[in-house]
C-alpha cells in the first residue's frame, strides 16, 4: 500500500479510522482470516469519497458489515476494506417506519422498532448482521425476510452517486440481491412496519431467541448456515444424514447441536473451514446427488 494512498486515506477518514495490517479474525465472527492491508471505518460522506479514491488509484476495495456470513481466507485481504459497522450506525423511528444507516445492527433497529411498537422486524431480532449485509442478503429466518419489509434503499452506485432504490429494484431473492450483482454499496434502508403491540412484540422476539439457543451452536464462533437450502431438502438434515455430525478437520467442525453449521472448535484457519466445506460437499452429493452451494461469502487470498 503505498503511503500517499495512505495519508489520503487518513485525511478522508481521520487518523483513527485506518487500521494497517488489521487482522480480520477481529472482523468476522467465524474469528478467522488473515490480515487486511488496511481497514477503514468511514462516515457516509467519507465513504463515497474512499469509493471515489480507491478508483482513482485502482486500489482493490470491498465492504464488509459485522463480518457474520464471511470466510476471509488466511492470506488476508489486498487493498482497502471498508467497515460500515461503528460510523454508519444510525437508526431512528419516522412513524411506522424505521431508518437505519447500513451500519447499524439488525438487532438494534429490531429493538427500536419493538420500542416503538412496531411489529414486523420480529423474526430479524436475532440475526447477527448489519442492516447493509441484511439487505444484500435478503436475510430471513422464521419465515419472514428482509423483502418484506423493505420500503426502500440507499445505495451509492459505481458512480459512486447516491441512489434510492424501491424494494422491486433489489430484485431480492434466496440470499440474493441485485446489489451484490451491480457492486452498489447500501448506504441506508427504510423499513415499512405495522403498528403493533410493545410487549407482544417484545414477547415473540424472545419467544425465538429461545428457539436459537436451544438449536443453533451460538457458544462456538460460526458464520450461521454455512450452506443454502438446496430446493427440496434442508443441508443441515442432508449433512446430518450423510453421518458427518461432528465431523473435523483441524479447528474446524460439524456442529453437533445442528450440522447446517459449521463452527471454530478454536483456533480453525480458513483452510480447515474450506477443507471441511470441500469434504461435506463431496459426500452429500456421492450419497444424494444434492449439489451443496455455500451460503457462507468468501473473501480475500485462500
Ligand atoms: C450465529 C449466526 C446466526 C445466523 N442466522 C441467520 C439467519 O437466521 N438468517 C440469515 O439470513 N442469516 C443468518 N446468519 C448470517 C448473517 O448474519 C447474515 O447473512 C447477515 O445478513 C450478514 O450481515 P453482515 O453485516 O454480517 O454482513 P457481512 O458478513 O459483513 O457481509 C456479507 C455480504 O454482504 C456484503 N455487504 C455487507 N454490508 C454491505 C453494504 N453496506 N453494502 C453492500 N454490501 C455489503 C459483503 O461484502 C458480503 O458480500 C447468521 C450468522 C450467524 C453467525
Amino acid at each position: 500500500m503505498n503511503n500517499q494512498l495512505l495519508e489520503q486515506l487518513e485525511q478522508i477518514v481521520g487518523k483513527d479510522s485506518v487500521r494497517l495490517a488489521e487482522p480480520m479474525s477481529r472482523h468476522t465472527t467465524f474469528r478467522v482470516g488473515g490480515p487486511a492491508d488496511v481497514l477503514v471505518t468511514p462516515d457516509r460522506s467519507a465513504l463515497a469519497q474512499v469509493v471515489a479514491l480507491c478508483k482513482k488509484e485502482q486500489t482493490p476495495y470491498c465492504i464488509i458489515g459485522n463480518g457474520s456470513n464471511l470466510l476471509v481466507g488466511d492470506g488476508g485481504i489486498r487493498g482497502v476494506v471498508i467497515e460500515t459497522k461503528g460510523a454508519l450506525n444510525t437508526l431512528r423511528a419516522d412513524g411506522e417506519r424505521i431508518v437505519a444507516g447500513a451500519g447499524a445492527l439488525l438487532s438494534q433497529a429490531a429493538s427500536r422498532a419493538a420500542s416503538q411498537g412496531l411489529s414486523g422486524m420480529e423474526f430479524a431480532a436475532g440475526i447477527p448482521g448489519t442492516v447493509g449485509g441484511a439487505v444484500v442478503m435478503n436475510a430471513g429466518a422464521y419465515g419472514g425476510e428482509m423483502k418484506d419489509i423493505i420500503e426502500s434503499v440507499t445505495v451509492l452506485d459505481q458512480e459512486c452517486r447516491e441512489k434510492v432504490l424501491s424494494v422491486e429494484e433489489l430484485e431480492l431473492g434466496y440470499r440474493s440481491s441485485s446489489i451484490l450483482k451491480n457492486g452498489y454499496i447500501v448506504l441506508e434502508a427504510v423499513f415499512h412496519l405495522a403498528a403493533g403491540d410493545a410487549a407482544q412484540i417484545k414477547a415473540r422476539m424472545q419467544e425465538l431467541a429461545g428457539q436459537r439457543m436451544a438449536k443453533q451452536p451460538l457458544e462456538y464462533p460460526s458464520a450461521g448456515s454455512t450452506f443454502k437450502r438446496p430446493e427440496g431438502y434442508f443441508a443441515g438434515k442432508l449433512i446430518m444424514d450423510a453421518g458427518l455430525r461432528g465431523y473435523q478437520v483441524g479447528g474446524a467442525q460439524v456442529a453437533e447441536k445442528h450440522c447446517g453449521f459449521v463452527i471454530n472448535r478454536g483456533g480453525a484457519t480458513a483452510a480447515d473451514i474450506v477443507k471441511l466445506m470441500e469434504d461435506v460437499k463431496c459426500e452429500v452429493e456421492r450419497q444424494f446427488h444434492v449439489t451443496l452451494e455455500p451460503e457462507v461469502k468468501m473473501l480475500g487470498e485462500f
